[in-house]
């Protein structure tokens, strides 16, 4: 029995040859992140459709308002546009962060999950405890915004 547990150890061993210089994340730890990741995509997932059938509904409404007079309602229309634009903006957020989710469950399949697109360096936990989707670390990231 033991005998066995040692060769099925060093099979894992070679097979981590990516990545070999940088320590690898734990599985433990790395299903951590993983089911916080489709957590948080199943949330953003419900987000958007909420947004969206909102949305939908309120242009419904507008379609089959009254037809007298719309300068009338133009304050109201107005402002009507201006929740719709905001939905629309929050949708595409949201579609980003599903996309970012989607790119990090991959990284998690490929065993690159953790380490900065731009430098390669591990990202720090509490960045990714944070932002369990993020693909820079902190320094590339400020980088990134100060441009
Ligand atoms: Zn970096």
């Amino acid at each position: 029995m033991a005998k066995k547990t040692k060769a099925a150890k060093a099979k894992k061993i070679s097979g981590a040859k990516r990545n070999a210089k940088i320590k690898k994340m734990p599985k433990d730890e790395l299903k951590k992140y993983k089911e916080q990741l489709l957590a948080e995509r199943k949330k953003v997932e419900g987000d958007i459709s909420h947004i969206a059938e909102n949305t939908l509904h309120k242009s419904k409404r507008d379609a089959s308002g009254d037809l007298s007079g719309y300068s009338y309602h133009m304050a109201d229309m107005a402002s009507d546009d201006y929740d719709r634009d905001f939905s629309l903006g929050r949708v595409t957020d949201e579609q980003k962060v599903l996309y970012a989710i989607d790119e990090a469950l991959k990284r998690i399949t490929d065993g690159a999950y953790g380490l900065c697109l731009q430098c390669d360096k591990p990202i720090s936990k509490n960045r990714l405890k944070a932002l369990p989707y993020t693909e820079l670390c902190i320094d590339c990231q400020k980088k990134t915004e100060s441009k």
